[in-house]
């Protein structure tokens, strides 16, 4: 009998991998077990929100040293007697997932939409072929690394029971050093986090470009974009791309400007609430998936829809 272990320096991520582990423990009877490294404020959340936490305090360890983080993941795996391993499906998370699935001899699974139990068996929903369809796939290994894309579940509540531990791990020192940190050039922009997105494709001009900004301003919300406009026209940076190669979002509203509605791109924006496309062309895909259509010029809906809802 082994059990569910769950890390993300990300407190965000990690509420949301412990609702995924609930999930599996109920079905499987597995104990869950958290692993917070350096971040006394993490580790409280989670036992407020009814987790075992296991704090991890030594300044040896660096974050950005994925590799020593593999090793300390893989001693608090094997010291926890744990055997499914739950991660966040970012950057450094799939990363991490690699490496300790090489250390763990186990297999690993990233970009995980959704899972569920069949028969003890955890199954993990994914896109596949380019986000045209979504696979089930499931590890067949007795160590299981599972990244789970960020929002993938609601992050979990309030709960009783949860305990906080202190667990001692054996760190090499590393030799990377952290030199300096800079934020990323532009306007470094979360675009995932956003519930309203403005966004615009190749149908859009510049000056189609600033309206739509003012407008995602005013509705509280961020400007976003297809991938053409970022890699090709490079008239937004690439951290507004949504899609297959940029953020999968999850907006209340998503106003799409000039944009065909390629798989690689609602593979980004399908999950979004509400779905409003402005395209000249009646056929174009996005009109399938739309909830509100508009076949119009993006320069002549802009200026209607911001005097009806009265944006300056
Ligand atoms: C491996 C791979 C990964 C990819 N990843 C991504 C990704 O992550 N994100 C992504 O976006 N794409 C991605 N793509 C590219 C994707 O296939 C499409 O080429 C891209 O999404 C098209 O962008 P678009 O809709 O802005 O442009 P287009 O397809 O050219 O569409 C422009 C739309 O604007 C409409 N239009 C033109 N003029 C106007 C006007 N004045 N007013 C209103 N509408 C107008 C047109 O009718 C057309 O429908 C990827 C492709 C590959 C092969």
């Amino acid at each position: 009998m082994a059990g569910i272990l769950i890390y993300s320096e990300k407190s965000k991520s990690v509420y949301e991998l412990l609702t995924a582990a609930k999930l599996i423990s109920k079905e499987t009877g597995l104990k869950i077990k958290a692993v917070s490294i350096n971040n006394e404020e993490q580790a409280s959340e989670l036992a407020g929100k009814g987790a075992e936490v296991y704090k991890i305090n030594n300044d040896e360890i660096k974050i950005i040293d994925t590799a020593g983080l593999a090793s300390v993941l893989q001693q608090a795996a094997a010291k926890l007697d744990t055997n499914i391993i739950l991660l966040a499906s970012n950057r450094r998370g799939k990363e991490l997932s690699g490496r300790l699935a090489q250390k763990l001899a186990g297999g690993c699974l990233n970009d995980v939409l959704s899972l569920q139990v069949n028969e003890k068996k955890i199954e993990c929903m994914k896109n596949a072929l380019g986000g045209a369809t979504v696979a089930t796939q499931s590890i067949e290994t007795a160590n299981k690394i599972i990244a789970l894309a960020p929002k993938a579940l609601e992050a979990a509540g309030e709960e009783a029971g949860g305990s906080i531990n202190d667990l001692e791990i054996e760190v090499k020192p590393t030799e990377l050093r952290l030199i300096e940190s800079r934020s990323k050039a532009g306007d470094a922009v979360d675009i995932e986090a956003a519930e309203v997105l403005v966004a615009v494709g190749l149908g859009a001009d510049q000056e189609d470009l600033k309206t739509a900004e003012k407008m995602a301003k005013a509705l509280g919300g961020e400007l976003a974009c297809s991938k053409p406009m970022a890699t090709d026209r490079k008239w937004l940076p690439e951290d507004r791309l949504i899609g297959l190669s940029g953020k999968k979002c999850k907006p209340n509203l998503a106003i799409l400007l000039g944009i065909s509605g390629q798989v690689q791109f609602m593979v980004g924006i399908r999950e979004a609430g509400t779905i409003v496309a402005v395209n000249t062309d009646e056929n174009a895909n996005i009109m399938q998936m739309a909830d509100y259509k508009m076949v119009a010029k993006i320069k002549d809906f802009l200026p209607e829809f911001i005097e009806r809802i009265k944006i300056d």
